[in-house]
């Protein structure tokens, strides 16, 4: 995986001060393959590729970062950037009622989609009206009026009878039902076939000239991996659409076509489908979707909130003796102190992959918690503090006295220390902390 990938590449980059033309090739060289791992698109990976090169030689030796968080964020910043940086929302018509025309393949989620934004815009206040314009199979108008009633929406549909009926038609009365019923936004359901073909594109073109769509959105299913390039540029040609909504994220695709999407069509993703049930819906966050593609968890939001709250000389310090583990508990109150500024510390370790057991350990630390903790370190004599060996049962109590808690909290400090000690250590091994790169094996 592209984790995996990264994580050695980054090892490779652990210790230098600087990145180097050649760090940067050989770095840019995993990250492509990776990529293509992933199902994102040749010429969208050049692409990528390109921008990262550029800006990664271009970049400032970061003072809070070390080389290799350095490339991560660039990386990641780029994924984001192409996206769509900020999320964009729907459109609304200035007078109502608001067409949303949903285009794509057949089973890429549209009638399911459909009942997920109508319920998504019901709750916002809205009072939407589908209207059910796939003609082509025989249970598709029922599929959308079971998914209609499940959102609590009412859905329009051609009387049944008579056989089968015109979309075109269909769609046009419609919106002509919404407006009678004041309906604010209509979400027209139209057919797809299993591969693009001309009579499908022809019939969404009519619909789209009918109903004057404010917005059409491509749905296309994350899992069609490379084909994701072709398809959507065949619904750009011929149906033209303003937006994506990617859906199945609940499988195992790495999202690569959502990159490819975005990046050959130039339209936004707003959406994103990730289950079956009408709540498994949320709008598209292109920073999750580039930490999706990189696997690299919230890793990403680690270094961010890392490059706020670290000073360089601290950061340094504290990476070198993470590495040796000679952490002291002088260190470790430091870092108790500089981690505080990140935020709540559950939060933080949380987002650390691997590091569910240090959570566990230090899942009750509140900010309450901390400044007894701190009052028990200062406590201690310098002596003890740089060497907790020694702290021995007379030591404890003494402690435990002079800072006013009980020996069992001054006992819980020091293993929960050396067990954080220990596992600062591996992660320091992992993910390349350690700037003098002691730690390697
Ligand atoms: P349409 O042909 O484009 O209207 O697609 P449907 O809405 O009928 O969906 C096709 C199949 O995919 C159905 O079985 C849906 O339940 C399923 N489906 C739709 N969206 C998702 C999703 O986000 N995740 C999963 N796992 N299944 C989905
Ligand atoms: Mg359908």
């Amino acid at each position: 995986t592209l984790s995996d990938r990264l994580t050695s590449v980054l090892q490779n980059l652990r210790g230098k001060g600087k990145l180097t033309d050649a760090d940067i090739d050989a770095t840019a060289r995993e990250i492509r393959i990776a990529l293509l791992e992933a199902d994102v698109a040749l010429p969208v990976v050049r692409e990528f590729i390109a921008h990262v090169k550029e800006r990664a030689k271009g970049a400032e030796v970061s003072e809070a970062l070390n080389p290799a968080q350095q490339v991560i964020k660039i990386v990641n910043e780029e994924l984001i950037g192409i996206l769509g940086g900020e999320t964009r929302r729907l459109s609304l018509a200035k007078t109502p009622p608001t067409v949303i025309m949903l285009a794509g393949l057949q089973g890429s989620g549209k009638t399911t989609l459909a009942g997920k934004l109508a319920m998504f815009l019901k709750k916002q206040g809205h009072a939407p009206l589908l209207v059910a314009c796939d003609l082509q199979r025989p249970n598709a108008v029922t599929q959308l009026q079971v998914v209609g009633e499940r959102a609590g929406v009412q859905t329009f549909a051609p009387e049944p009878g008579n056989g089968v009926g015109d979309p075109v038609d269909v769609a046009r009365r419609g919106i002509d039902e919404a407006k009678h019923a004041q309906h604010d936004i209509v979400i027209v359901d139209t057919a797809g076939r299993l591969g693009v073909d001309e009579e499908l594109m022809k019939q969404a073109a009519d619909i789209r000239d009918a109903v004057q769509p404010d917005e059409t959105l491509f749905v296309v299913d994350a899992m069609i991996g490379q084909d994701a390039v072709s398809t959507a540029e065949a619904f750009r040609d011929g149906v033209g659409f303003t937006g994506v909504v990617l859906t199945k994220l609940d499988g195992d695709a790495r999202g690569g076509a959502a990159l490819s999407v975005r990046e050959v069509t130039g339209q936004p993703i707003l959406f994103a489908s990730n289950g079956e049930k009408l709540e498994d819906f949320d709008t598209f966050h292109p920073d999750r979707m580039a930490s999706r593609i990189l696997g690299m968890g919230d890793m990403l939001t680690l270094i961010e909130q890392a490059e706020q709250a670290f000073d360089q000389d601290q950061a340094e310090k504290a990476a070198a003796k993470l590495g040796t583990g000679q952490l002291t508990l002088e260190d470790f109150l430091e870092q108790m102190l500089a981690v505080r500024k990140m935020g709540p510390i559950g939060n933080l370790l949380g987002m650390l992959p691997g590091a569910g057991q240090m959570k566990d350990q230090l899942a009750n630390v509140d900010d309450k918690h901390l400044d007894r903790l701190q009052a028990i370190i200062r406590g201690m004599t310098p002596a003890e503090r740089a060497d907790p060996k020694m702290i021995n049962g007379s030591r404890r109590s003494r402690i435990a006295q002079g800072s006013g808690v009980s020996v069992r909290e001054v006992n819980d400090l020091v293993n929960r220390f050396f067990e954080a000690r220990k596992m600062m250590q591996q992660m320091a091994g992992r993910f390349g902390f350690g700037g003098g790169g002691s730690a390697t094996k």
